[in-house]
């Protein structure tokens, strides 16, 4: 979209102006709500990215890498429109939960409905202000309370466009996912805006790889759609783990879980991965990989009941290559990065 007006709330901002804009919420109680968005605009038009993170109110890592990503000089040189939402449940992270104080789930509430439920409303304003003005849309998601996620980017890899992004970012792995119903990206791709999901790090948690993975990629994928000047590469393009099918491993028994595997793990088929035991019984179940393939999905509870997950692995059949190139995106992610201002002190450790 060539947007040489670009309105946002009722506000106008013009090319080449960085600023942010509070979209009023529906109230909490007597507290007016707003959810702030940053709207960084470039001199020279191009397409509009929307970037959001905290959908899901407890999935941090997504705030932290738009906060850096902010920072970035390079963003002087933006053709554009990027609009960043660090967190879009804002109701959901005061309580340190992923729903809405409905109970509900955001990314299950999408298109929403001025008139519905909490969710329902909240979902429509995000939609209405800010998808439905962008081209494309990366939003950054962690695994679920408890549970770990190797970075990753989903998406539908039969789509060639987001299949290509989805490689250019520059995660370990690329994951084709479904979609699912009430879903952002569900709804987004139905009214032709490509959604790219990042799933880096577990809930609560900010994880340094996970973040600077995140924030080279977002770059990496505005560089892909010119958004930003591409750089001269001297080594050839990285190419991710690309795999299709994914499945959970089960806990087949109640007990305290110790596993013996880790993210970015390879398993072959039948290995043992973790064991789950009784604290005063001599027994051990052992709980076995169902293919070869990558972990990429882990619970970080050492307590399980029959049927909890336990392990995510993606299907893939080369191992050894797997094995490579899980190991080269991740050194890389933590060596020197191009960017001056993501080298200070503000890694975490
Ligand atoms: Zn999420």
């Amino acid at each position: 979209m060539l947007n040489e007006k670009f309105i946002l709330g009722d506000i106008e901002i013009p090319r080449g102006v960085n600023m942010t804009v509070n979209l009023e919420l529906p109230k909490m109680y007597n507290t007016p709500t707003h959810l702030p968005v940053r709207v960084i605009r470039g001199k020279k038009d191009g397409p509009v990215v929307f970037i959001s993170a905290a959908i899901h109110g407890d999935e941090l890592n997504g705030i932290e890498i738009i906060r850096r990503f902010r920072m970035l000089s390079i963003l002087k040189r933006l053709k554009g429109t990027v609009i960043l939402v660090p967190i879009v449940n804002v109701y959901g992270i005061m309580t340190l939960s992923r729903y809405l104080p409905d109970r509900r789930d955001l990314n299950r509430s999408f298109p929403g409905n001025k008139k519905g439920s909490l969710a329902g409303r909240v979902a429509r304003i995000f939609f209405d202000e800010i998808v439905s003005k962008c081209d494309l849309g990366i939003d950054l998601h962690t695994g679920a309370i408890h549970r770990s996620n190797l970075p990753q980017v989903r998406t539908n890899i039969e789509n060639e466009y987001t299949f290509n992004l989805a490689k250019v970012f520059g995660a370990p792995v690329v994951l084709h996912s479904e979609i699912r119903d009430g879903s952002l990206r569900a709804v987004a791709q139905e009214e032709g805006v490509p959604i790219l999901l990042y799933e880096a790090g577990e809930a609560l948690r900010f994880d340094e790889t996970s973040i600077r993975i995140g924030v080279h990629g977002i770059v990496n994928v505005l560089r892909e759609i010119n958004m930003l000047p591409k750089v001269s590469r001297k080594k050839p393009a990285k190419v991710p783990v690309i795999t299709k099918i994914s499945q959970w491993v089960r806990a087949s028994e109640s007990g305290m879980l110790r596993t013996i595997k880790a993210l970015g793990d390879t398993v072959q088929k039948d290995e043992v991965i973790a064991f789950i035991d009784e604290p005063l019984d001599d027994v051990s179940f052992e709980i076995k990989a169902l293919f070869d393939g990558i972990i990429i999905g882990k619970s970080e509870i050492p307590l399980v009941q029959a049927g909890d997950a336990i392990f995510h692995i993606a299907r893939f059949g080369d191992l050894e290559t797997a094995e490579h190139k899980i190991g080269y995106f991740s050194e890389d992610a933590i060596e020197e990065s191009e960017f001056h201002e993501l080298n200070r002190e503000d890694s975490i450790e």
